[in-house]
């Protein structure tokens, strides 16, 4: 079901509570070494500054121990990286406690247009807790919830289900980000125009079960790149020389392809390795077809493999990549990884829907120059991967319908 959206509601004067995912990388500086999750809240932000809102910013960041201020994981840098980003509009950073006298008084005080970023939710425990009387002292702050912090959606945390629940009889609404997250990611899957093809990758097919076992229901075709497919290989016997193996995984994978046997999808391995001795650029790389002799690695996909993904995803309509193909931040084990890229964007380029998804996935195509060539790169790591899981998340459910 669609969710009512915050450019549905009326702000003007109004107390805007919004979690954003404001967990971005900072260096030992203190200075932002990515700062794409904020550029990406600002249609949510823009939307009620320009319609004369009062906006309220909470996140996390990072890994505090919940026990109250840690410099390190100040959230003060985020603010400013905002203000610069939104000039002529006033930014505060009241305090260094979310639930703290200068959050409740600078609050209080707002004049429209006027934007207050709280302190790192996290540095209460009772944040990750879900705690009813922490999440009570935020609720107090909003007038209508906003939730467009689609990387935590899959958390039940004090700020994504506590907070919209305490503000029950109050608009409580998704951000723009979310709602594009949600569009791409659960349309591309539940509507997709066939042939629907998933890419799946990364390092562990203990990671990827869930979506697996989900999209083997859903997708023509299931290509498996990456170390996950030497879990398969092995269980079909191959040799695999010193690959990543989930050695516990091995009968699962022989299930999965008993499964994917007897459906009406393909589920294809990889026919050729890119392979090394170890995960070095200075390694001695050889390519070996089928088997994989003992002390050797793989490490990408080989030249056969890549052009025969090439080949189904030219003729795909819709796909969804989540894991890259090798050891991409490794050269020249990064070539699987960028030819499947390409192929999907020529595909896309082609009139196809992609969705790309998995944190080290949309690191992948941010490296490679290519994020705009697809339709939509989320910024859900884990959670694009539980929506690939066809889970349900309550963060979203309490939300009102359109
Ligand atoms: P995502 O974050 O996109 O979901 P994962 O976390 O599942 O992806 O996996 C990404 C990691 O998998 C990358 O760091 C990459 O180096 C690693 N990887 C991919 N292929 C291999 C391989 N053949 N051997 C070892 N590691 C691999
Ligand atoms: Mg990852």
């Amino acid at each position: 079901m669609a969710k009512k959206t915050i450019d549905q509601v009326d702000v003007a004067s109004k107390r805007v509570l919004t979690r954003v995912d404001f967990n971005v990388p900072i260096d030992d500086e203190g200075k932002i070494t990515d700062d794409r999750r904020i550029r990406q809240a600002l249609p949510t932000i823009k939307s009620v500054i320009e319609r004369r809102g009062k906006l309220i910013l909470m996140s996390h960041l990072g890994r505090p121990e919940g026990k109250g201020f840690e410099p390190e994981h100040s959230l003060k840098p985020v603010a400013a990286r905002l203000a610069e980003l939104l000039p002529g509009v006033k930014v505060m950073f009241p305090g260094n406690d979310c639930v703290g006298p200068e959050a409740a008084s600078a609050i209080s005080a707002m004049n429209d247009r006027e934007i207050v970023v709280l302190e790192n939710l996290r540095f209460h425990k009772q944040e990750k807790t879900g705690d009813g009387l922490f999440a009570a002292k935020l609720a107090n702050y909003g007038d209508i919830y906003c939730n467009d912090a689609f990387g935590t959606a899959h958390r039940n945390d004090a700020s994504m289900l506590a907070v919209p629940l305490a503000m029950k009889g109050k608009p409580r609404v998704a951000g723009l980000l979310l709602q594009k997250e949600l569009k791409y990611l659960s349309e591309a899957i539940n509507n997709a125009k066939p042939p629907f093809v998933a890419v799946l990758g990364g390092a562990k097919v203990s990671d990827k079960l869930g979506a697996i076992r989900n999209l083997m229901s859903k997708v023509d075709t299931i290509l498996v790149g990456g170390a996950m497919a030497y879990t398969f290989l092995k269980a079909l016997g191959q040799e695999v020389g010193s690959s990543l193996v989930e050695a516990r995984m091995v009968n699962e994978a022989n299930a999965i392809l008993a499964a994917a046997a007897a459906s009406r999808t393909d589920l294809v391995l990889p026919q050729d390795h890119v392979c090394g001795k170890q995960i070095s650029q200075y390694t001695p790389v050889e390519v070996h077809e089928g088997n994989i002799p003992y002390g050797w690695m793989g490490l990408d996909i080989g030249p056969k493999t890549s052009s025969q993904f090439g080949t189904i995803l030219a003729g795909a309509k819709t796909v969804i990549w989540n894991g890259p193909m090798g050891v991409f931040e490794t050269q020249p084990f990064d070539v699987g990884t960028k030819q499947v890229a390409q192929a999907i964007a020529r595909a896309t380029k082609k009139g196809a829907m992609s969705v790309v998804g998995g944190g080290e996935t949309a690191a992948a195509v941010e490296a490679f120059g290519m994020a705009e060539q697809f339709s939509h790169v989320s910024t859900g790591g884990g959670a694009s991967l539980e929506m690939l899981e066809g889970k349900a998340f309550d963060s979203i459910a309490v939300l009102d319908d359109a």
